[in-house]
């Protein structure tokens, strides 16, 4: 028998949301690669279904936005979270709301929309990775195999030889490659390179129940996208997180939800599932519901994050690389967003336009930012402990729990100062479910860009206000722009692969210089000037507001729609300065070269 081999330049380990988002960017950007997934098709629970403004504008780019809004929830729909007693019963406190907080950019949070040309939406991992799996395998750079796993690898200096094993023939595949992706959830190519997983883990023992079931008599509210339940015996993660899933209706009438409630760690019959449906009665207060279920999941709460990201010829990407609570919904996302990083970087170094080193730049920009969304998810998944506290929940003595449940209800002082000190809490918890600043302000200060010297802005340490800024290692700020009658946005002037230069009239220099440059390094860079007098124009002079160069200056931004440099205003040779920046970018001495 002859083994098969195949050469790629890229192989992707995992077709989860980051594996499968990695295949399409490099495919997007011209670079041929292989996935390989282990189970035979894409995951069946849920999990993940908040999808961020920042991960929308990543699909924006790469034309999957549209295809997933066609079939994602709403943003009305998911515009609320709230805490209840029961979701349903005819008791006294049955069916009672403590509080209900605005999320996601929906209600009020008008600031949103301002900052960024995406809503972000809820559409469950169960329905993005289909969908991702079908657009990445209609590219013609990408091969995508499921039910292939990753058995072995080695690498050199030239690059990594893996074995692959197709597991209904079980015949082993050699797959020689320049690069790897680790993108399996941290299950195999971690652990083989010798990967320091560390943080806090076992933070709570979870199961997820993923089921169909007509709630419309009970969920009498259709803008909220998750029901707490506080009970008497247990806080919010012991009584239950009953989240809707649409797919074709939502609010009351969603077909799908996920129930997600905690067991002791100690407790056996959490992996019975006969246990499962009496518990879940029970907690939603449903003794006859007959849920047809879909599927069971198991996990455990944990902020953990790999020492290092880069072992040579192998990358971590995604949960492979961190791990986190799911409050405020950071893990798919981030995941994505990693990808992203990653894939112009890989596609830049196959491309000769770049030396191997800026791929060091991935870890240097990603790691920081998956460090603080860790801590972050962590704090927020500690904040539901003073939620509950102001609810009044006495851990272990449901009756003094009950007497304070009829005290916060009640009609009378004690009850309106009870009501009003959750609201303050309320403030806190806030961070969950509006982390405006933590979705669209990350930054890298140190990687593959050209600092300027200005310091690091302070951020919102509840991060909910984001402050859009040019400055180098941040997201370019959205502005809506006009061009050829078509409303586009400033993130729209950056194609995939590409850098752009946006300039703010066409005597500055720069245009030439960047068409120069481009020429000399190889390197695509597109230069749009921002003008009244040019085909993009400033119709409502946002751009100009947001911009903090002068109309002399020039942006460059990365192909990720990360500033890479900018100049506040002509700066001698604009040939000589623009190739000093994307060299520094780049690793490359591009001033000796012009
Ligand atoms: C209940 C719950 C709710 C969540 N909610 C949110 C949310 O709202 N928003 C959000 O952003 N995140 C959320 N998350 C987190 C999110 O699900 C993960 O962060 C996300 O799945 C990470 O994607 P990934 O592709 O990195 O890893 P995974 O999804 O784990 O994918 C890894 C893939 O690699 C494959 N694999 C493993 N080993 C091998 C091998 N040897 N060979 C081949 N393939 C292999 C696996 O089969 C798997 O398909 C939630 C998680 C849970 C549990």
């Amino acid at each position: 028998m002859t083994l098969q081999e195949i050469e790629v330049p890229v192989l992707v380990v995992g077709g989860g949301g980051c594996g499968l988002a990695s295949s399409l960017f490099l495919s997007r950007q011209g670079v041929t690669s292989l996935l390989i997934e282990r189970h035979p098709a894409p995951g069946r629970l849920p999990k993940a279904r908040y999808i961020s403004q920042r991960t929308m504008e990543l699909l924006r780019q790469f034309e999957v936005a549209d295809r997933v809004y066609e079939r994602s929830m709403p943003l009305e729909h998911i515009s609320h979270i709230r805490w209840c007693t029961t979701l349903a019963g005819d008791g006294e406190l049955d069916r009672r709301t403590f509080y209900r907080i605005e999320s996601f950019g929906g209600g009020s949070l008008a600031h949103y929309a301002k900052d960024s040309p995406c809503e972000s939406t809820l559409f469950p991992q169960v329905r993005m990775e289909p969908l991702l799996r079908e657009l990445a395998s209609a590219q013609k750079q990408a091969q995508v195999l499921y039910n292939h796993q990753l058995v072995s690898f080695e690498q050199d200096e030239g690059g990594v030889t893996a074995v692959v094993q197709d597991r209904a023939t079980e015949k082993e595949i050699r797959v020689r490659a320049r690069y790897l992706i680790g993108a399996d959830g941290g299950k195999t190519v971690g652990p083989a390179v010798g990967v320091k997983i560390e943080g806090q883990t076992d933070l709570a023992h979870m199961v997820t129940v993923y089921f169909r079931a007509d709630l419309s008599k009970y969920w009498d509210d259709d803008y909220s996208m998750t029901t707490w339940f506080v009970n008497p015996e247990g806080g919010s993660w012991a009584s239950g997180v009953l989240g809707q899933l649409g797919p074709t209706k939502f609010g009351r009438h969603s077909e799908e939800w996920m129930f997600h409630f905690s067991f002791r760690p100690d407790d056996p019959s959490r992996f019975e599932e006969a246990s499962l449906l009496p518990r879940m009665r029970e907690l939603l207060k449903i003794p006859d519901l007959q849920p047809d279920i879909i599927g069971i999941g198991h996990w455990t709460v944990e902020g953990v994050l790999a020492d290092r990201y880069r072992w040579g010829r192998v990358l971590l990407a995604g949960d492979a690389a961190h791990r986190h609570p799911p409050t405020t919904g950071l893990g798919l996302n981030s995941a994505i967003q990693d990808a992203h990083n990653l894939a112009w970087k890989v596609a830049a170094v196959i491309k000769g336009q770049a030396p191997d080193s800026l791929l060091d730049s991935y870890e240097a920009e990603r790691r920081p930012v998956a460090a603080s969304n860790v801590q972050w998810a962590l704090m927020t998944f500690q904040n539901h402990q003073l939620t509950d506290a102001g609810i009044g929940l006495v851990r272990g003595n449901a009756e003094a729990s009950v007497a304070n449940f009829r005290r916060y209800f009640a009609d009378n002082q004690e009850g309106r100062t009870r009501r009003a000190r959750l609201a303050q809490i309320m403030e806190v918890q806030r961070m969950e479910w509006q982390a405006h600043d933590i979705e669209l302000g990350y930054h890298y200060d140190i990687g593959a860009v050209m600092p300027d010297g200005t310091p690091t802005p302070e951020r919102d340490p509840l991060g909910q206000t984001y402050v859009p800024t040019t400055r180098p290692g941040h997201r370019l700020p959205h502005a809506w722009l006009e061009r050829n009658a078509k409303k586009i946005s400033t993130l729209d002037l950056v194609r995939p692969g590409n850098f752009v230069l946006i300039t703010g009239h066409g005597k500055s220099g720069w245009a030439e210089a960047a068409g120069a440059l481009a020429k000399t390094s190889g390197v695509s860079i597109d230069v749009v000037e921002v003008s009244d007098d040019a085909d993009v124009r400033d119709i409502d002079r946002n751009w100009r507001n947001l911009r903090e160069v002068s109309a002399d200056g020039a942006i460059l931004v990365r192909p990720d729609q990360h500033v890479g440099w900018r100049s506040m205003g002509r700066r001698g040779d604009p040939r000589a300065v623009l190739a000093a920046a994307l060299g520094r970018i780049l690793r490359r001495d591009l001033v000796n070269a012009t």
